[in-house]
């Protein structure tokens, strides 16, 4: 296991669920329905990236906040308001028919209207994202789909970190509510830190970023607009040790099912040939269907 590179997304996957890493190896994920809620994170980020990205298009966004981000954001969208309502408007008029699929995938809503009120949360969390950017102005990088790699500890280390903000932020953005406390305990933090480090010893990331001074993070809740910087940073080397302890419990096959997040799982689903994809999840939890398969 040493000699192997750290991929920290799996590595968060076995401390969730060891039984969902188990399934992670094992299973195709194109084959299976997809959760109400991952498609609206999917459609959600989707939607983040093009706004941000059309506007840098438009514009040098070095800096650039508040009005005069404003004024290259309306050619989109007026308002964070009408952002919002754009979004809900086309999430409804798509999954309204809640038989629609997402990127040729099922979808299993967990409750019936989900496809309603999570038009309504899309709605909220626009709202919330456009007026960060205002806030905040636009990120300069986005690391949240690419691979950064780095070595520490004889190890290398495969990461996403978020984004990059002007002034060395690197910033994640959730749409679920975060506290301080579990922003001081995460231990993914280092490691997000130190891919961003290790880019930024390229002089000419450095200047973009204007990192001289040192890297900063935060996380972001797009659910109220809080956003929390830990007060202290749990190092490389304790991160380092998660890892192996969880390494070691992998190699020792302990997939165990954690039974806290049955509920919204992607795997608490059936599969094309209607068994179930997980047969550990929760005893008597109520299985998704897709909506296609229950007429
Ligand atoms: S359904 Fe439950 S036990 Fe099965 S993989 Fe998901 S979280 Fe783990």
């Amino acid at each position: 296991m040493a000699d192997e590179i750290i991929s920290l997304s799996r590595i968060e996957s076995y401390l969730v669920c060891p039984h969902a890493y188990y399934l992670d190896e094992k299973k195709k994920q194109e084959g299976l329905p997809i959760t109400g809620f991952d498609a609206k994170s999917d459609w959600l980020k989707q939607s983040f990236r093009n706004l941000v990205s059309k506007a840098a298009d438009k514009t040098p966004i070095k800096g650039l906040k508040g009005a005069r981000l404003a004024a290259v954001l309306k050619y989109q969208y007026r308002s964070a308001e009408t952002f919002g309502n754009e979004k809900q408007g086309e999430w409804l008029r798509r999954f309204s028919d809640e038989r629609e699929k997402f990127h040729g995938r099922d979808i299993v809503w967990l409750y019936n209207p989900q496809w309603w009120i999570e038009g309504q949360n899309i709605n909220k969390a626009c709202h919330a994202y456009y007026s960060h950017l205002l806030k905040e102005g636009l990120p300069l990088d986005d690391l949240t789909e690419k691979d950064v790699e780095f070595y520490f500890g004889g190890r290398k280390w495969n990461v996403r970190p978020g984004v990059v903000r002007y002034g060395g932020i690197v910033e994640e953005i959730r749409t679920t509510d975060i506290t301080k406390s579990k922003v001081n305990k995460d231990w993914t933090i280092a490691p997000k830190l130190y891919a961003i480090h290790t880019l930024s010893q390229d002089p000419e990331n450095s200047m973009k970023w204007n990192a001289e001074t040192g890297l900063r993070y935060r996380r972001v809740s797009l659910n109220g607009g809080d956003y929390y910087e830990p007060d202290k940073i749990i190092h490389m080397y304790a991160a380092l040790y998660v890892v192996e302890h969880a390494e070691k419990r992998i190699a020792n096959k302990e997939f165990a099912p954690n039974y806290k997040n049955c509920e919204t799982c992607r795997y608490n689903v059936l599969t094309a040939d209607n068994k179930p994809a997980c047969k550990e999840r929760k005893p008597k939890l109520r299985i998704m269907k897709p909506m296609n398969r229950l007429i």
